[in-house]
């Protein structure tokens, strides 16, 4: 069974949700795409977007590129304070649950995005305590609290 399944989110139009209760450290899904070089990134202007969420950092040499439709995990939504993590090891790039999830939770990571001064074209509607309103890495912040 898989742990997951797709369905409408309150966050934004749909997410990925536990179908069963999750362990904290448990794979979840693969971050499915195509490997390029770092290269190709600097090459192709679909990527001049300092945010295209869909890139992931495999090593010095090398990205995945996640916009595709065949990536499932792709639909997960960003969450101020999120209950996933998505990394690699080798060449692949997994999602990770980063505590415990029941389920019937919405799948959520911190998609990482850095402050700058567009930040205000990603609103953010996690609903989550923490929610600093707009997405931006969590070590950025502050920042946006400071501006409040
Ligand atoms: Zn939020």
């Amino acid at each position: 069974m898989k742990l997951y399944k797709i369905k409408k989110s309150k966050i934004d139009n749909i997410g990925l949700y536990a179908n069963k209760d999750i362990k904290d450290r448990t794979k979840i899904i693969e971050y499915k795409g195509k490997i390029i070089t770092k290269k190709q990134v600097e090459d192709d202007p679909k990527f001049d977007n300092e945010k295209a969420i869909y890139l992931f950092n495999i090593n010095k040499k090398y990205d995945l590129d996640g916009d595709f439709k065949y990536n499932t995990a792709r639909l997960i939504n960003h969450s101020c304070d999120p209950n996933c993590e998505v990394y690699g090891t080798g060449l692949k790039v997994w999602v990770y649950a980063i505590r415990n999830i029941k389920k019937g939770e919405e799948l959520t990571y911190d998609y990482g995005f850095g402050y700058d001064e567009h930040y205000k074209d990603f609103p953010c509607k996690c609903g989550s305590k923490k929610c600093v309103g707009y997405i931006v890495r969590e070590g950025s912040r502050w920042r946006i609290k400071v501006q409040k």
